[in-house]
């Protein structure tokens, strides 16, 4: 490597869109301006005294599965942009919710979990951890006095997801932080929804911050992708062993389809943004339309939390429209631009209906307890024209009436 950019104290002080340009870089001898795809397992050493040295300081690269310069620079740019001590990247969302949660806990150990979570995230928290001694109490995440029932003197974890799927459900960050605190349990925050830009976990009084980069990071609907972030103890401490055994590694290949997301959310989560108040305010407008739910509307039951916690609504836009599962069926096969797809965060946008697709797992009663109702739909908004967008939902409403 030569030239590196700047020491990573000056690039904490670069502006938000720069950090996202240039954070984390690391140049190659060649000079190359886009950064460089390391599709390598593993590294050469010029002697075995300097292989001995590197395995004794565990400086450089030694092999992939335990770190890659591509995927080393995407880390430091997620760094950079959460503010964090430190982030190791996983092939996925779950794995990186998996390794937050696992890389500390123990048989003995508590976590208490608002319940409304993304299915996987709730399986981890609800039937893998118990297998494992790990107990777990799932509750209202919206109820400040639900949270500080469920402590226990074994609790070590807080675990949410805010705003949450499908219902942008709001957890208060800052007041569950400091019951967590009291308790001496750890906050692990599922921040996907709101994108990195939009909702400071760390800043608010959580302690970790993962992210399913498939989603927003990416954008453009290719690679699977995730985050931790903590502090440097932490993943010192915790994480970097875990994943370094036990192994789901992002792909460098991945990395570097992240690492060059990154150069361009700011501008695509804040169209997405614009578009999606379009969106919700037209729906809210309909007859036909019985609920919307936006993190930007004030008639949203949490809307003083999301003020508080979010500098922007977010690009998800939930809906429940009369007649039930019947009339949400007709309404997403007359759809003609909006594409039936259970994945979010892409520049197309993509439409799913809750209650058969990402929650069908869940009893009803428990559906109905998240207040997932067989009407409603999630709306990922994309990139499109938002008149375009309008049209195929004007269009699909008046089917779905028929
Ligand atoms: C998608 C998602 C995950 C899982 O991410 P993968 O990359 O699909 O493994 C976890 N939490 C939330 C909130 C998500 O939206």
């Amino acid at each position: 490597m030569s030239k590196q950019p700047a020491d990573p104290r000056e690039q904490e002080e670069w502006g938000l869109e720069t950090r996202l340009v240039h954070g984390g870089g690391l140049r190659s001898a060649f000079g190359e301006t886009s950064e460089a795809l390391f599709l390598t397992q593993s590294y050469i050493y010029a002697s075995a005294e300097e292989a001995e040295e590197r395995f004794k300081s565990e400086g450089g690269f030694i092999y992939s599965r335990y770190a890659n310069p591509t995927v080393a620079m995407f880390e430091e740019r997620m760094r950079l942009l959460e503010g964090a001590g430190a982030a190791r990247a996983t092939a996925t969302g779950m794995a990186a919710v998996s390794a937050s949660l696992l890389c500390f806990l123990k048989a003995g150990d508590h976590i208490v979990a608002a319940r409304a979570l993304f299915g996987s995230c709730r399986y981890v928290v609800e039937d893998l951890c118990p297998r494992f001694g790990i107990t777990s109490t799932l509750i209202d995440g919206g109820d400040l006095s639900a949270w500080e029932r469920a402590v226990r003197p074994n609790t070590r974890a807080f675990f949410c997801e805010t705003p949450a799927n499908p219902t942008l459900y709001r957890v208060d960050i800052r007041a569950v932080s400091e019951i967590a605190h009291g308790a001496g349990a750890v906050v692990v925050v599922d921040n996907v929804f709101a994108t990195p830009l939009l909702q400071k976990p760390l800043e608010l009084g959580a302690d970790v911050v993962v992210y399913s980069t498939t989603k927003h990071v990416d954008g453009q609907g290719r690679c699977l992708g995730g985050v931790v972030l903590g502090s440097q103890a932490y993943v010192k401490d915790h994480l970097h062993n875990f994943l370094k055994h036990t192994g789901p590694s992002l792909s460098p290949f991945n990395a570097w389809v992240m690492l060059k997301g990154l150069e361009t959310l700011p501008l695509r989560v804040r169209g997405q943004c614009e578009t999606a108040a379009i969106v919700a305010d037209h729906l809210a407008g309909r007859t036909d339309v019985t609920r919307v739910l936006f993190c930007g509307r004030s008639d949203h039951p949490q809307a003083a939390l999301a003020k508080r916690q979010m500098s922007g609504p977010g690009q998800v836009v939930t809906f429940e429209i009369a007649g039930g599962k019947p009339a949400a069926f007709r309404f997403l096969n007359a759809l003609r631009l909006i594409r039936l797809s259970n994945n979010l965060g892409d520049a197309k946008s993509l439409i799913t209906h809750p209650a058969t697709t990402t929650h069908q797992r869940l009893k009803p009663e428990a559906r109905a307890e998240l207040g997932i109702s067989e009407g409603m739909l999630r709306l990922s908004v994309g990139l499109e024209t938002p008149g375009d967008l309008i049209a195929d939902i004007d269009r699909a409403l008046a089917a779905s009436r028929i």
